[in-house]
């Protein structure tokens, strides 16, 4: 399998030090609570919350998204759920990328249900062409091509989540 470099880890890290940034400001006297989508999202969401200067709280949830080659809907599952109370607070989920956008649809829709008072979303990669949402992606780190991208967190066969940048496989 080769490689091509695709981000670069310093354009990585300026980029999640700027919405670190956005962050602070816009959750200021807020009761924040980073909710962090794993496995992919673990390398941007450890790395974001080093720049987030307020309180907060960090749960973690699991998600596996089974696709149907032939079809392009997907059957979610929760494999880990939070640990915390949402309700009243307020929320960021932290993904590692949005690619059909069902995986994030289908987590505000839960965690709706949980009362929060707010729910803002952060994702490192959006690949717009692909995505079918009817809400906002609040902090994106970069709208990238259909194309499947690897590092950082995220894995091709569970490998390749130790890369500092991101790869585009071929
Ligand atoms: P969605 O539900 O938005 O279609 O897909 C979200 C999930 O699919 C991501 O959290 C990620 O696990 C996986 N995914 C989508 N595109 C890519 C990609 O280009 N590379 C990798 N490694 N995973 C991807």
């Amino acid at each position: 399998m080769k490689l091509k470099r695709y981000i670069s880890s310093t354009a990585i890290q300026n980029r999640v030090a700027q919405i670190g940034s956005k962050i602070n400001k816009d959750f200021k006297n807020k009761n924040l609570v980073v909710i962090c989508v794993l496995n992919g999202a673990f390398m941007f969401c450890s790395d974001l919350i080093k720049h987030i200067s307020l309180e907060l709280e960090i749960d973690f949830i699991k998600l596996s998204s089974y696709k149907n080659s032939k079809k392009s809907s997907g059957k979610i599952s929760i494999l880990q759920e939070l640990n915390c109370d949402i309700s009243r607070k307020d929320i960021l989920i932290v993904e590692d990328i949005v690619d059909t956008g069902l995986t994030i649809k289908f987590l505000r829709n839960l965690l709706k249900k949980k009362n929060p008072d707010s729910i803002k979303v952060a994702t490192l990669l959006h690949k717009t062409d692909v995505s079918n949402i009817d809400f906002k992606i609040d902090y994106t780190g970069f709208e990238i091509e259909n194309k499947f991208v690897v590092g950082y967190g995220l894995d091709y066969a569970q490998k390749y989540r130790n890369l500092k940048g991101i790869y585009l496989m071929s």
